[in-house]
């Protein structure tokens, strides 16, 4: 099995050994610190002890601490969404007039945070194909502070070559920060050369649609990032590279981001990703596998399918040296018109027709119409969102249930 490792630890870590073996919901906005002295501490950080829940909860620290060693992070911090890590995580970092390089096929919600929102606040995006790697490293300028990469392309199903776009940003200076949402376990991107790896747990960590949660997984502050950090480039960090050390990156994300902008997570919300996750390597294991079946029955049946484990896709080497295991739930297809697209939709007995994906059920959902409705068409166009483009989460059912059901949904 692909992730053994992972399937003895997270059920071992998330269990208590002693009284409740399911973890604890420590449902309190609020902590009393007892005397003075230890408030004082609590705020200075030298006593490890909660503050307010809006800068952490004993039960989110624990899914945080999870987190942290799936990724070999020095630490995480959770948030109340995909979008709260992604916001986090960019915010902490960029100013006024800074500049952001994001690379690869976009989430919708992450494209329009670059493209609208942050322009909105003087900080600019430029968006390249992940094999543009010549003009990405030509676009890095001294305000360059972050290069953004998924680590698929969603929904263009594109591959990036993780360590050589690390090679960049570290041979430049700059922080890479790689959302991971799609591929947990199956990709490493902090051992790859990133610096934060982001996570909307929603999907499939999560995996069963009943909560929204985001995480920001840091890497620590070492000798050999060092040199990236102490440079004038991160000059705002500096204090708390003095203060904590290798720790710095964490303290940053929660006084710039948690603190000021508040998206922070709820026990409730940490206890359900915990459960989630006890189960996250076996439907993982399912989900890598059913994809290749159902990419393969479907194309085989004449459906023009998006998927890089498929001989014909450019990045189909790729796909077998460095996603040895998998990359994640998704496939698209191709039904050429909007037409179809819908037809293929309304006709199958089998598909969950939404915007989510990485759930236990398989889902779809017709790109141009929805997510990328108020894109223009040139936007459209780069992303690659054809007319009659559907994206498809696979989930457990039976691959050869859901071959037939499309199949026959085609008529
Ligand atoms: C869903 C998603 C997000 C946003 O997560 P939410 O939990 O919905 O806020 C970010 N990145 C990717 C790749 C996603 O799929």
């Amino acid at each position: 099995m692909k992730f053994e490792k992972y399937a003895t630890r997270f059920v071992q870590e998330i269990g208590s050994k002693q009284g409740a073996i399911s973890p604890s919901i420590t449902q309190s906005a609020a902590f009393a610190y007892g005397d003075s002295a230890t408030g004082e501490g609590i705020f200075d950080g030298s006593v490890q002890k909660p503050l307010y829940s809006r800068m952490g909860n004993p039960t989110t620290a624990k899914l945080e601490g999870i987190l942290a060693r799936l990724d070999g992070g020095i630490g995480a911090v959770c948030t109340s969404s995909g979008m709260g890590a992604v916001a986090l995580s960019c915010m902490s970092i960029v100013s006024a007039g800074d500049e952001i390089i994001s690379i690869g096929g976009l989430f919708g919600g992450t494209f329009a945070l670059f493209n609208e929102t942050l322009r909105r606040f003087g900080i600019h995006t430029s968006f390249f194909d992940v094999d543009e790697l010549e003009a990405i490293e030509a676009a890095i300028t001294a305000k360059t502070k972050i290069i953004y990469l998924e680590s698929v392309g969603n929904p263009n199903m594109r591959l990036p070559d993780i360590g050589l776009i690390a090679d960049i940003a570290n041979r430049n200076g700059v922080v890479l920060i790689v959302d991971n949402t799609v591929t947990p376990m199956s990709i490493r991107p902090l051992e790859l050369g990133a610096d934060i790896c982001v996570y909307s747990t929603t999907k499939i960590i999560s995996g069963n649609a009943t909560v929204l949660g985001g995480a920001a997984v840091f890497r620590a502050i070492d000798m050999e990032s060092a040199d990236k950090f102490k440079t004038e480039r991160y000059s705002d960090i500096h204090k708390f590279i003095d203060k904590m050390g290798k720790m710095a990156l964490i303290p940053n994300a929660k006084k710039r981001a948690l603190r000021d902008f508040g998206m922070s997570a709820s026990a409730f919300a940490s206890y359900l990703t915990m459960l989630g996750m006890e189960t996250l390597p076996l439907r993982m294991e399912r989900v890598v596998e059913s994809v290749e079946k159902i990419s393969a029955g479907l194309d085989q049946a004449g459906f023009e399918i998006n998927h890089p484990c498929l001989p014909d896709h450019p990045h189909h080497q790729r796909y077998k040296n460095l996603f040895s295991k998998g990359c994640g739930s998704l496939l698209t297809i191709d039904m050429g018109t909007r037409e179809k697209a819908f037809a293929l939709l309304d006709n199958s007995k089998l598909l969950f027709i939404t915007a989510n994906l990485g759930d236990s059920r398989t889902l779809a959902l017709h790109m141009a119409s929805t997510i990328y409705s108020d894109f223009s068409d040139e936007q459209r166009e780069f992303l690659g969102i054809t007319p009659g483009l559907i994206r498809v989460s696979i989930g457990l059912e039976n691959p050869e249930d859901i071959i037939e059901d499309l199949i026959r949904a085609r008529g």
